[in-house]
This record gives C-alpha cells, sequence and structure tokens, in this order.
C-alpha cells in the first residue's frame, strides 16, 4: 500500500504535529513543577478529609502527566512514520487511514475499524 496523501498535505501534517510537540512538552514542564509543588508543601493536614483532597490532586498532577507522556510518544510515533514514508497508513491492517480522521487526530495510527476493535480488546482485557 502506498499512501495517497499529497507531499504538502503530510508537510502541512508534520507542520502540526511538531506544533502539538512543543504544545505538550509545555504542559508536561507544568505538570512537573505543579508535582514539584505540591510534594514540597510541608504537610499541613488536619483531617483524613484535607488529606485525602491533597491525595487527590497528586493523583490527578500524576494522570495528567502519564496522559501528556503518553500523547508525546504518540506525536513522536506519527514523526517517524513521516519520516519512514508510512504515514496515513494504519499500523494494524497497512489500509489507508480516513483523512477526515487524520485531520481530526493527526497521531492516529489505526484506521477507524482497527481502532474500534484495539479498544474493545483493550476494554475485554481491563
Ligand atoms: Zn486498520
Amino acid at each position: 500500500m502506498t499512501v495517497n496523501l499529497t507531499l504538502s498535505e503530510v508537510a502541512a501534517f508534520k507542520k502540526e504535529l511538531l506544533r502539538l510537540l512543543e504544545q505538550l512538552r509545555a504542559e508536561v514542564d507544568e505538570d512537573l513543577e505543579q508535582q514539584a509543588n505540591i510534594s514540597g508543601q510541608v504537610p499541613e493536614v488536619h483531617d483524613s478529609a484535607e488529606e485525602a483532597d491533597a491525595a487527590v490532586d497528586f493523583m490527578l498532577q500524576v494522570e495528567s502527566l502519564s496522559r501528556h507522556s503518553e500523547e508525546i510518544a504518540e506525536c513522536l510515533s506519527a514523526l517517524e512514520r513521516i519520516e519512514a514514508g508510512s504515514f496515513g497508513l494504519c499500523t494494524d491492517c497497512d489500509e489507508e487511514i480516513e483523512l477526515s480522521r487524520l485531520k481530526a487526530c493527526p497521531t492516529a495510527a489505526r484506521c477507524i475499524r482497527c481502532q474500534t476493535r484495539h479498544e474493545h480488546a483493550l476494554q475485554k482485557s481491563a
């Protein structure tokens, strides 16, 4: 399978991915800064409700950080696919990913069919 995307379309996706990557890296920096603030605070917890709040804050930070790291990894692998010339092809079935899907989500690695199947598989194993 070859990709039907034109060079200028691929270039536009690359630009978009690089922009996204920069934005995500800034968000990770922010996450890390907030996490440092939270864990650097002297614990002034007076009751279990406050303790729970602090734990929730911390968990939200960790979650946000791990989500952003995942998105960065997706961005990087999409950029790798651009370099390899396989951007726009489903990593599972090698069919072309719908252009509308790529436009909505340039990091998409799978076509909508494989993505749906993948998510179902994840749900079953969870
Ligand atoms: Zn597929």
